[in-house]
């Protein structure tokens, strides 16, 4: 799976509108890949039932009428059509089956995604989900909010203490919508369609974590729309015995790509065909990492991507699917980090190069010369502790200075005095009352490293 490339074939846009009525809004050309399933059909025998949580804040909430878990059975003949719309650096995702619609998440405040969905928005816009409380997913929908008539607001129940959290909240109390805090278990259900919501079990402090996970089963094609979950939100999911997870078709890629989102367990475990995920081009979080996509590849996952295909459509009629994306796009796979032995890291030489510079000494008191002094400099990139070091006059074997517990930062020189205290040099002092460096000719000073090693020698 090295180097692989998602590849798209080109299809006149004609020839899509012919083939997918749920399209026919679309402007300009889209490039069309098809997926026969594999996978095995679904079971569509286990029916649950669920109360949902509406709020009891103003305005009155009625009761939620729907409380089971239909399985979408699509008609014949009838196809869903998912949009994976292009908001730059967002999410905004438009599930239309028919004259039902429902959205999730709307971009940034600067998205303008109006436009776009009353391409495909007959009448009202039956449900709007916020997945979490972040600008970049619930900014957009305070314009759709104010552009049509919405039936259910679906969120997660976290706050935010930004201004554009506050606006959308006002907007949604004044919406004469049914409002629901969703929570694992629940269904969002409108006409045909019906989502499950895996995550969040409960609220906890991390904001995208607590994203609404919404899984969508149109008959045998399976989509998983996670919002920004990451690990900490998937791990969650998969350790959920109530609400396992089960294979994806689609999978649109927690939090924009980003490698805090898609375990390796994770996509193990739901095993996508498709994956999708929603950045702009050139974004400054890096999105989407590379450690993402590798792990995609790895898997077998046919990747696409916003910032470089544009909007991308996803369209099923229950057995098989197609994508098709605004621009003719790759996105292209690093190498897989294969499995390259370590090298052996080079031992830290451990006297590095530490040398003896100069050797100081006038000659003026013969017999004192409290004033001469060796100096040391380390001529290498590394610091180095002195600990254990000795300076040593050769030709007499003695004396010998050594050293305490010192750094020697690279370039620094320090000084070992005869007689004196100078703590700008380091402070380092034999404590002899006669000169050392004097009374032989040549005289010798060598510096041994901790182990013994001599690392450095000079003559005066
Ligand atoms: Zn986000
Ligand atoms: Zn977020």
């Amino acid at each position: 799976m090295n180097n692989r490339i998602v590849t798209c074939i080109l299809i006149a846009g004609l020839l899509l509108v012919q083939l997918f009525s749920g399209c026919t809004g679309s402007t300009g050309t889209f490039t069309t890949q098809s997926q026969t399933l594999t996978s095995t059909p679904i079971a569509t025998t286990t029916t649950t039932t669920t109360t949902t949580t509406p709020i009891t804040t103003t305005p009155p909430i009625t009761t939620p009428s729907i409380t089971t878990t239909p399985t979408t059975t699509p008609p014949p003949d009838e196809l869903l059509t998912v949009h994976f719309i292009d908001v730059g650096q967002g999410d905004s995702i438009l599930l239309d089956l028919n004259e039902t619609e429902i959205l999730i998440d709307g971009g940034d405040n600067s998205a303008d995604i109006v436009p776009y969905l009353q391409q495909y928005v007959d009448g009202d816009l039956e449900v709007i989900i916020a997945t979490h409380p972040h600008a970049d997913h619930i900014g957009g929908l305070l314009d759709v909010l104010n552009a049509f008539q919405v039936k259910q607001i679906w969120h997660n129940g976290d706050t935010s203490t930004s201004a554009t959290y506050s606006n959308f909240m006002n907007l949604v109390q004044t919406e004469n919508a049914q409002v629901y805090i969703g929570k694992r278990g629940d269904h969002i259900t409108t006409g045909e369609l019906s989502l499950t919501v895996l995550n969040p079990s409960s609220l906890s402090g991390s904001t995208n974590n607590n994203s609404l996970v919404l899984s969508l089963s149109y008959g045998e094609v399976d989509f998983l729309f996670t919002g920004d979950a990451e690990k900490e939100a998937e791990t969650s999911m998969f350790l959920s015995s109530d609400m396992p997870l089960s294979d994806m078709e689609i999978l649109k890629i927690g939090h924009h790509g980003s490698h805090t989102a898609c375990s390796k367990a994770f996509l193990i475990a739901i095993s996508p065909e498709t994956a999708i995920y929603m950045a702009k081009e050139g974004n400054s979080y890096g999105h989407p990492h590379e450690e993402t996509i590798v792990s995609l590849s790895d898997i077998g996952a046919s990747i696409y991507g916003t910032d470089v295909c544009g909007t991308i459509i996803v369209t099923t009629d229950g057995d098989t699917y197609e994508v098709q994306t605004e621009k003719e796009c790759q996105v292209e796979i690093t190498a897989p980090v294969t499995a390259t032995p370590t090298p052996t890291p080079t031992p830290t030489p451990t006297n590095g190069n530490v040398q003896i510079t100069f050797i100081f000494y006038d000659g003026v008191v013969p017999s004192v010369e409290s004033d001469e002094y060796v100096e040391i400099t380390n001529l290498d990139t590394e610091p180095i502790n002195l600990q254990g070091w000795r300076l040593v006059d050769i030709d007499d074997g003695s004396p010998t200075f050594t050293f305490p517990s010192y750094i020697l930062n690279p370039g620094q020189s320090i000084r070992v005095y005869t007689n004196e205290i100078h703590p700008e040099y380091g402070g380092f002092s034999f404590g002899r009352g006669s000169a050392i460096w004097n009374n032989t000719n040549p005289d010798t000073a060598a510096l041994f490293d901790a182990e013994g090693i001599e690392v450095s020698r000079m003559s005066y």
